[in-house]
């Protein structure tokens, strides 16, 4: 039986806004009896039907909406239609590389589902209760498709216990080997999508990626280097560099990806560190300094300390750069927007003594967009900056 969830007076604005969720304290009353994870109809107080969507009376974010329709209109057609758009979306970044994100969950109308292609391999992640019983739909939409030679899911965002799920790891498709070789804008890198960490690679920094070339000068020091994604690219120009990270098995796949593109190793060094550390004891210079962090805060809470481990880090990128170099340096917490971010690289370069000028700010590639409506999708803040 159809479940109605009546909202109450007033509450109705966001949706009509066009924001995908409906918080716990928005709700009036619960006509029927839905159990978590199912599909049900949102309707403002007055009774006007606003949409179907992803029910989890765990979640804070009771309901998920998926679309302006009746719910018996959420047929096997409409997912697949849902997702073919999706598809049709990435024509565009196809040309340029065969590692790029399909869906962006609510941004691309489809609130919990990540799917990542790399190469003939898919990863796909799921973060919301009710995306659960459409996995038969989404492996079927993906092998017509996408043709792939190996599905896995990968569902282990920090967010899964909010929406009372575990997570999973789970072999969808296929038999799966070892790493495989993706490549973007004519660079290769090899891809764990089992054992590497996020889906296997940060696809989303693809276009910081190609700015590399322009402004990595004779030397890089890359911190948090992770597989070398901003290596590569800097040592294909000729620049020597420093790859730092604590993850020994990341910087093995910095020296297969030298190799991979037929670079020497000469010139190029991988220090097994903790970046906090390391830049604290050692103070050579270098025309570019990349600092790309894992997302140092994970909850609201741990906003005030995660603040000072990114002023301490870009306070010392800062002072590790030749004059007239670049520093790029990047968040992805959810929880530290724009506008604090800047405060703290304010905060870091007036500790460094530094004179420093913001010469681009850069987001998200066009593979993970942003809907205009739902502002939480972003979350990749980039500045480049010029340190005198
Ligand atoms: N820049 C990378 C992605 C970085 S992801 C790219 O372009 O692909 C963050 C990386 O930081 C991970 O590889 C993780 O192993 C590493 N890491 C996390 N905490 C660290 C620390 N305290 N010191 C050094 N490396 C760390």
């Amino acid at each position: 039986m159809k479940s109605i969830i009546r909202l109450r007076n007033g509450r109705d604005k966001s949706l009509k806004n066009r924001h995908p969720w409906v918080f716990s304290g928005g709700i009036e009353r619960i006509e029927g009896n839905p159990e978590p994870g199912d599909i049900v109809e949102v309707h403002s107080a007055v009774g006007q039907r606003l949409g179907a969507g992803f029910y989890n009376s765990t979640s804070q974010m009771t309901v998920r909406m998926i679309a302006d329709a009746p719910v018996g209109a959420l047929s096997q057609q409409f997912w697949f239609d849902r997702l073919d758009a999706c598809f049709a979306r990435r024509a565009g970044v196809r040309q340029d590389t065969t590692a790029y994100r399909v869906v962006h969950g609510e941004s691309d109308g489809f609130p919990g589902l990540v799917i990542d292609v790399f190469a003939s391999v898919v990863v796909v992640q799921l973060s919301v209760l009710g995306v659960e019983p459409l996995r038969d739909v989404i492996e079927a939409w993906i092998r017509d498709r996408l043709n792939p030679s190996v599905i896995i899911e990968r569902s282990d965002s920090s967010s899964l216990k909010a929406e009372g799920m575990r997570p999973r790891q789970a072999l969808w498709f296929g038999e799966p080997g070892g790493p495989i070789e993706i490549q973007e804008f004519g660079r290769r890198f090899w891809v764990d999508p089992i054992q590497g960490q996020k889906t296997g690679f940060f696809i989303d920094q693809r276009d910081n990626r190609q700015r590399i070339p322009s402004i990595c000068g004779r030397s890089v020091l890359n911190l948090f280097s992770y597989s070398g994604g901003f290596t590569i690219p800097a040592a294909q120009q000729g620049a020597t560099t420093v790859s730092v990270d604590s993850s020994e098995s990341a910087l093995e796949l910095v020296a297969s990806n030298l190799t991979l593109n037929g670079i020497d190793p000469t010139g190029h060094h991988t220090v097994a560190a903790d970046v906090f550390d390391y830049v604290r004891h050692n103070d050579a210079q270098y025309d570019l300094v990349i600092v790309d962090p894992p997302a140092l805060v994970k909850r609201r809470t741990d906003v005030d300390k995660a603040a000072r481990a990114y002023k301490d880090v870009n306070r010392l990128a800062f002072k590790r750069t030749t004059p007239g170099g670049y520093v790029l340096t990047c968040s992805c917490s959810q929880f530290v927007d724009w506008v604090l971010f800047r405060q703290i690289l304010f905060a870091a370069g007036v500790e460094s003594g530094r004179d420093i000028q913001i010469v681009g700010q850069f987001t998200q590639p066009v593979d993970h967009p942003v809907s205009l409506y739902f502002p939480e999708g972003e979350y990749l803040k980039t500045f480049l900056l010029r340190v005198y």
